[in-house]
């Protein structure tokens, strides 16, 4: 068994406590322990703001991406490592922490990309146009995003220790903020790692990567006015998170993602020897299912035509009864168990609400396995489009509801909008003009339409794949926050800033040169 380490001024440290143990949820081992009492957190953020801030800044666009491709490829080297860490201490299965790592140095690579479309020999982003602002020309303004003089904070959830903290590293880098890593304590074994191998590559300068294992301890405390915290994870903390007093009194900026109810409508059209119905239902049953259903984007809810709703509930359950539930280390399991105990305690918890509500067509709170914290996937049946719970509570795990609407753009967009704000609203259909009213609908709630249907059966990626050239995020339960969609995703750790003075100045230094 290891203490986990955190990379904190240059150094690597341990906590002084007992640490909290991350087990194998398979046999419940203790693998590691994590800990953060008495480390020097104030001491860490300010080693980054100083040193690392102005190694980066002093690095070209260019430069920082040429240093993300590298990372990436560091990363890649140790994939199969890693993925034994999945296995081990998440319950991955091979296939969902391949998902997680390529994930991760495939962010990594995308924003190595995006670098080449930036200005070259300047640190900054120009904004816009130039904009005449008096009746002279000569007085002229320019909208500028320099790089904060502060420190990234990443807060990530524990479903994604790879990706969750390379998609955030991506964009800070890129823009030129230094990062502190803290990933969720109870699989933090694989972020450690890549810890460990960014530090051994000696990609980043000094200062410039930070990393911290075990609870927050006192970490928001020692966060100023330049800083960012982009969190990822529950809505309850997200909810502590923004009455901190360094966001309501000191003004440091956050971005919060958090969990959604994910809705996916089947359209009226959509029959079952059609082309996107097969879409619908393998989509469906890999997003219930892949990471055990532990993932920000799964679907929860299932909208479908109330005449349809006995026999696409049968096809959905056959569809479940093909997914091998099973020990993440044999390979030809598909789904493994949930991450540890409590979050099957907290799946079950889940269940009871929906329980008055809902019937059980496959599932429910019972396992087959004699170990392991298994949920098996669970469809469940809503009695009546506006059951309250179906609409209130995320279950995190391989859970879903079928929900009955009327078949009609309104009722199926004031269902999914009961949700409160989702990240991801997903609709199966072959009639453009359904698709296109829903979409629009779903729209001011979602932070992502994807839209299914027979042309793109082939093509379509799946809607649980996010993709760093669009953004991610959603309104309201969401967390409001918004993350990645290519050079967008450094506009959080820039400050936009309005230039105002002489033509000259204007153009010559800060209007962006012309395209190439
Ligand atoms: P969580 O319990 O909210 O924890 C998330 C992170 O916040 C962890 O690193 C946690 O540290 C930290 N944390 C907890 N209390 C804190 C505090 N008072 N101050 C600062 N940090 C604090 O969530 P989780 O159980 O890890 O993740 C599951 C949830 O995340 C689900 O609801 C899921 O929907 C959501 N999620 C959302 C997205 C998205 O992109 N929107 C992606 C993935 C997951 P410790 O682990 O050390 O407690």
């Amino acid at each position: 068994m290891s203490q986990l380490q955190s990379y904190l001024s240059g150094t690597w440290v341990s906590g002084t406590g007992p640490g909290t143990a991350l087990v194998n949820p398979m046999t419940d081992d203790t693998l590691a322990t994590a800990d953060s009492e008495g480390l020097d957190l104030g001491a860490a953020l300010e080693h980054a703001r100083t040193k690392g801030g102005s190694a980066l800044r002093s690095m070209t666009f260019a430069e920082r991406g040429a240093a993300l491709k590298a990372l990436s490829g560091a990363i890649h080297e140790h994939r199969e490592a890693l993925i034994d860490i999945g296995i081990a201490n998440a319950g991955n299965t091979r296939g969902d922490a391949k998902f997680d790592i390529d994930g991760a140095t495939g962010t990594l690579a995308a924003y190595a990309h995006f670098a080449k479309s930036l200005p070259e020999g300047r640190g900054f982003l120009s904004d816009g146009d130039t904009i005449q602002l008096s009746r002279s020309p000569h007085f002229q303004g320019q909208h500028v995003c320099v790089p904060r003089h502060g420190v990234a904070v990443h807060i990530n959830a524990f479903n994604f220790p790879a990706w969750g903290m390379m998609e955030k590293a991506a964009c800070a880098l890129l823009a030129g903020m230094p990062i502190l890593e803290k990933p969720g304590t109870p699989t933090a074994m694989m972020a450690e790692r890549i810890a460990h191998i960014i530090v051994e590559s000696g990609i980043l300068p000094e200062g410039s990567f930070s990393f911290l294992v075990g609870g927050p301890a006192d970490l928001l405390d020692h966060v100023s006015a330049q800083d960012c915290v982009a969190f990822t994870g529950s809505s309850g903390t997200a909810k502590l998170l923004r009455a901190h007093h360094a966001f309501v009194e000191r003004g440091a900026r956050l971005n919060a993602e958090a969990d959604s109810l994910n809705a996916a409508v089947l359209g009226p059209d959509v029959n079952d020897d059609c082309d996107a119905f097969d879409m619908f239902l393998r989509e469906m049953s890999r997003e219930m299912t892949q990471k055990a259903g532990q993932k920000c984007t799964a679907v929860r809810r299932i909208l479908v035509p109330e005449g349809k709703l006995e026999e696409v509930g049968e096809a959905l359950v056959d569809a479940l009864a093909r997914v091998r539930v099973g020990d993440p280390a044999e390979s030809e399991t598909r789904m493994g168990p949930l991450t540890n105990a409590a979050q099957l305690k907290s799946v079950r918890e889940g269940l009871e609400k929906l329980q008055p509500v809902t019937k059980v067509l496959c599932g429910g709170d019972t396992s087959p396995f004699d170990r392991g914290p298994f949920q098996m996937p669970t469809l469940l049946q809503a009695e009546t489009g506006e059951a309250a719970p179906v609409h209130a509570d995320e279950v995190f795990g391989p859970v879903a509801t079928l929900v009955p609407y009327d078949g009609s753009v309104n009722h199926a967009a004031q269902l999914v909008s009961s949700g409160g704000g989702g990240l991801l609203a997903t609709l199966y259909s072959d009639d453009r003009k359904f698709s296109t009213e829903l979409a629009l609908a779903l729209a001011p709630w979602s932070g992502r339409v994807y839209m299914g249907s027979s042309k793109v059966a082939e093509h379509g990626m799946g809607p649980g794949l996010v993709l760093p050239s669009m953004t991610h995020g959603g309104p309201g339960r969401a967390g409001g926050g918004e993350e990645l969609g290519g050079v967008r995703g450094l506009q959080f750790y820039m400050q936009r800033t309005a230039l105002q003075g002489f033509r000259t100045l204007i153009n010559t230094a800060f209007a962006a040169p012309p395209a190439p």
